[in-house]
């Protein structure tokens, strides 16, 4: 679609609802990730939230109505955008932000408020159970897309329910079936849905005790090197079958300190790439398929990639292997 076109369209949605968030178009994508790469978005808008339950639908709605792709970004902390941008919109939810309290140990958060935020705000509740998000890069929403881990802990573990637009466009809450959801995996990514707003079940806990293991944990991140350069956390996933962690098998192999471009394999842990200034998507990519290859060759281990390649339409380009093309 033209960016004419375009400004017909957002003009047409404003007739029905007039936005007040932030709308631009061509918006540099590295702008919204941790990785700090990614060309430009056609549209990227970042609705308001007191027009956000109106407004997303109808969007929704118009966009797929005219056959127009719509990306929906949480933190941008998973993912590598293509060199060539988004075509259509992103959706950003970056300011649909806030937390209720659910009965005595529930709290819910709208998909927007950010994982180490949701953690605090836990531990002010004197709630424990979410402290393994503290100082984890992303948001709620990302977080349930992923069912992203770590410290033994998945968001499934504490998730209840989930409030979704579905692909009729109407809000429902989804109860939380552990069977549905796995190894980073959840539901939701075998759908076309917009999660809202997230549920979770804790327990009662002295805030300070709470705030001590977050404290560790920020510490732990901090001690692996986790900020030091622009990234989107580990790599590739683990595997039990693999009979250790994917960054030992990539230590092994010698390969840490690998660049392509101004990508590279952080010379200090093996399951994090990072971007050591100027790095383009397609070097991250290369980068990845490099290791995947050589490790395949030399070890006959498959790596699955965990960072999300999306490409210039919004669509995750093939999580399984990377022979698709990445434009
Ligand atoms: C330094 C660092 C450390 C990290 N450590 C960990 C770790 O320990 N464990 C771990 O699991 N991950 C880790 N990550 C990765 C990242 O933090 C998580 O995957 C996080 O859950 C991503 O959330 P996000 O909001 O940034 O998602 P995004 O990257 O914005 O999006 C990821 C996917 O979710 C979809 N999505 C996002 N929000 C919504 C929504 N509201 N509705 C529907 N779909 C949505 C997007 O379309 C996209 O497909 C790390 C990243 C960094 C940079």
């Amino acid at each position: 679609m033209s960016m004419r076109n375009l400004e017909n369209f957002l003009k047409n949605l404003n007739n029905s609802i007039e936005l007040k968030g932030s709308f631009r178009f061509d918006e540099p994508m590295g702008a919204h990730t941790t990785f700090k790469v990614g060309g430009p978005a056609d549209l990227w808008i970042r609705p308001d939230p007191a027009e956000f339950p109106e407004f997303c639908p109808l969007l929704l709605k118009n966009a797929s109505a005219e056959g127009l792709s719509v990306f929906i970004l949480g933190g941008g902390a998973n993912i590598v955008v293509s060199d060539a941008g988004i075509r259509g919109i992103v959706l950003d939810l970056g300011a649909w932000t806030g937390m209720d309290r659910v009965g005595e140990s529930g709290l819910s958060f709208r998909s927007g408020t950010s994982l180490d935020a949701a953690a605090n705000a836990a531990a002010d509740a004197g709630l424990t159970g979410l402290e393994f998000l503290a100082g984890m890069p992303g948001s709620i929403g990302g977080g349930v897309w992923m069912n992203a881990r770590c410290y033994e802990t998945s968001m499934s573990d504490v998730l209840t329910e989930t409030e979704i637009l579905d692909e009729t466009f109407r809000r429902v809450w989804v109860k939380a079936k552990t069977e549905d959801f796995g190894y980073k995996k959840s539901p939701f990514q075998n759908r076309r849905v917009l999660i809202l707003s997230a549920r979770f079940l804790l327990a009662k806990d002295e805030p300070a005790r709470i705030r001590h293991k977050m404290e560790e944990h920020r510490r732990d991140r901090e001690a692996k090197g986790h900020y030091r350069f622009p990234s989107a956390g580990s790599a590739f996933k683990n595997n039990r079958d693999f009979g250790k962690p994917t960054g030992k098998i990539i230590d092994e192999l010698g390969l840490r300190g690998r660049s392509r471009g101004g990508a590279a394999i952080a010379p200090w842990h093996g399951n994090l790439l990072i971007n050591t200034g100027g790095a383009s998507a397609e070097d991250i990519r290369a980068l990845v398929e490099e290791v995947t290859e050589e490790v395949y060759r030399r070890r006959g281990i498959i790596l699955e990639p965990e960072i999300l390649f999306i490409n210039s339409f919004g669509k995750l380009v093939c999580r399984m292997s990377l022979s698709n093309q990445f434009v």
